[in-house]
């Protein structure tokens, strides 16, 4: 057969690739927990070629069967499970790809155990799932972040207090001074801890970035910001009226996500913040953080921008953008969503021969 012969892959015609490399990584299967980003990651594994595997919990199996996205589904009572069907997912030739819900439902330590392929690395997971360590990765990467208050008694600026542990931003609360700190914590008393960070005014932004071990290039997927109940709410009250209702504190739980396209001119800041972030993991987790991860911020009205949370994998906020963002448009000027790109890293890693660089 001859080099620039066309080979179909579902709807997708792939270009000069040698019988050897299409039977290499068709050998593979992309797999992952079906919830956050699945639908994005296995439309992208078909996308590019790759048969895919669910691993739903009961009942979240129609979504991905109605979808058409999964090749096979595997079922579990609980997602922990996942570690009792390890030898069956590696005789699949499957390779996990992990998303936030797959590390809440897991724990980083059980991931950490898995034996079956990972995309990512693992050693980076403990320094993001401790607010104490991805602090001081965000320092070492020369990020501005808000301010800690270690005594509720120094606190002199409107503080947001988050709960170790809290799903989805449920039971943050504001608290403008000490009192008013020490009436709120009242109702959270058997809460373990608890971190108070300076509350930043301005826009919320998530930058979602891709870094190839490949190329070591980092490059912009997109941007988003959340859509969160009941906070996105209370500008569609009057003051007045806030007042007047009993009790309306805000709260930050995740119901979707929004498109952002920004000013141009921060680019360079965003790009070169990513490129740092990147740096200082090489030296707290080697071989460092690849594939993709977000930083959450808010720009306030002085252009600082402020980094609140790392996200080191994909993130919800890229699910918008199945058929690319603008900017993986302006950049590939094909359909590349975030879960296609890394279908794609994994496709160029088998056929370069260096699986392993991508493999956590
Ligand atoms: P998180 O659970 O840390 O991702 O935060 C949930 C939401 O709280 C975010 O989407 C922001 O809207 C808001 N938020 C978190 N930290 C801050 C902060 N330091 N200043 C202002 N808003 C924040």
């Amino acid at each position: 057969m001859s080099k620039t012969q066309k080979f179909r892959f579902r709807n997708l015609y792939i270009t000069q690739l040698p019988p050897y490399d299409m039977v290499a990584f068709k050998s593979y299967k992309i797999a992952t927990i079906g919830s956050h980003s699945a639908l994005q990651i296995l439309k992208g594994a078909h996308d590019e070629g790759f048969s895919t595997v669910a691993i739903c919990k009961k009942g979240s199996e129609k979504v991905y069967k109605s979808f058409k996205v999964a090749d096979k589904i595997i079922t579990l009572k609980d997602y922990k499970d996942l570690l009792k069907i390890q030898d069956k997912l590696v005789k699949e030739n499957a390779i996990l790809i992990p998303h936030a819900s797959f590390i809440t439902y897991m724990g980083f330590e059980d991931v950490e155990k898995l034996r079956v392929p990972y995309y990512g690395n693992k050693k980076i997971l403990r320094w993001e799932s401790d607010r104490n360590l991805e602090r001081k990765w965000l320092k070492g990467a020369g990020l501005k972040l808000p301010k800690i208050f270690n005594n509720p008694k120094k606190i002199d600026r409107p503080v947001i207090v988050k709960f170790h542990g809290a799903k989805g931003g449920k039971g943050y609360f504001i608290a403008k001074h000490e009192k008013d700190f020490r009436k709120k914590i009242k109702p959270y008393k058997d809460e373990k801890g608890y971190v108070i960070q300076e509350y930043i005014l301005g826009v919320p932004l998530f930058i979602h970035y891709f870094y190839s071990s490949l190329t070591n290039e980092l490059e912009i997927m997109g941007f988003d910001k959340r859509y969160e109940s009941n906070v996105d709410s209370l500008g569609r009250i009057s003051a007045r009226d806030q007042f007047a209702l009993e009790k309306v504190d805000p709260s930050y739980v995740i119901v979707g996500n929004i498109p952002i396209v920004v000013r141009e001119s921060y680019l360079p800041r965003l790009m070169e913040m990513g490129e740092n972030v990147v740096k200082e993991s090489k030296k707290i987790a080697p071989p460092g953080l690849f594939g993709p991860f977000c930083l959450e911020t808010v720009l306030t009205p002085k252009e600082e921008i402020v980094v609140f949370e790392i996200s080191a994998r994909i993130v919800a906020g890229t699910n918008p953008y199945v058929e690319g963002s603008p900017y993986t448009w302006i950049k590939y000027n094909e359909p590349m969503s975030t879960g296609r790109r890394i279908a794609r890293e994994i496709k160029i890693a088998v056929k370069q021969k260096k699986l392993k660089k991508v493999l956590g």
